[in-house]
């Protein structure tokens, strides 16, 4: 008997669908402020630099680099069990934005800070496509 537990997906609102969309087309969309050019990640409604709600979104290249990561033996829930280990990873954009992700393709032996990356689309979902990173 397979007890397949359902995994949590993201669920996209009005603030955040325009990322989700961008990642189910193999784009990278991030917000920008047209105020101060300040990048904004997570996506929200107004500036994290100085709070201006004249954002609008642009296409990034994923180009990245490992800026922290984790090996994960233990899951961080019962629905992540068949992904053991994880490689949690924070990365850091060309444009300096950083973000949580998980790295693939890698073995633990050749996960280094500060090694060049690529994104990785990863349909999950009918309707989610989560972004993934790999050596470049
Ligand atoms: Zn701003």
């Amino acid at each position: 008997m397979d007890m397949q537990l359902e995994k949590p997906l993201p669920l996209p609102t009005p603030v955040t669908r325009p990322f989700w969309d961008g990642l189910a087309e193999g784009r990278i969309r991030m917000q920008r402020c047209l105020d101060c050019d300040g990048w904004v990640f997570y996506p929200r409604s107004h500036c994290s630099h100085c709070l201006s709600d004249r954002l609008e979104w642009r296409d990034v290249s994923g180009t990245a680099t490992l800026y922290t990561f984790t090996v994960t033996r233990q899951p961080t829930a019962p629905q992540f069990a068949d992904e053991v280990p994880q490689r949690i990873a924070v990365v850091e954009l060309a444009e300096g934005i950083r973000l949580t992700s998980t790295l693939v393709g890698v073995a633990d032996a050749d996960i280094h800070i500060g090694m060049r990356l690529q994104p990785v689309f990863d349909r999950v979902s009918d309707s989610v496509t989560m972004l993934r990173f790999r050596p470049a």
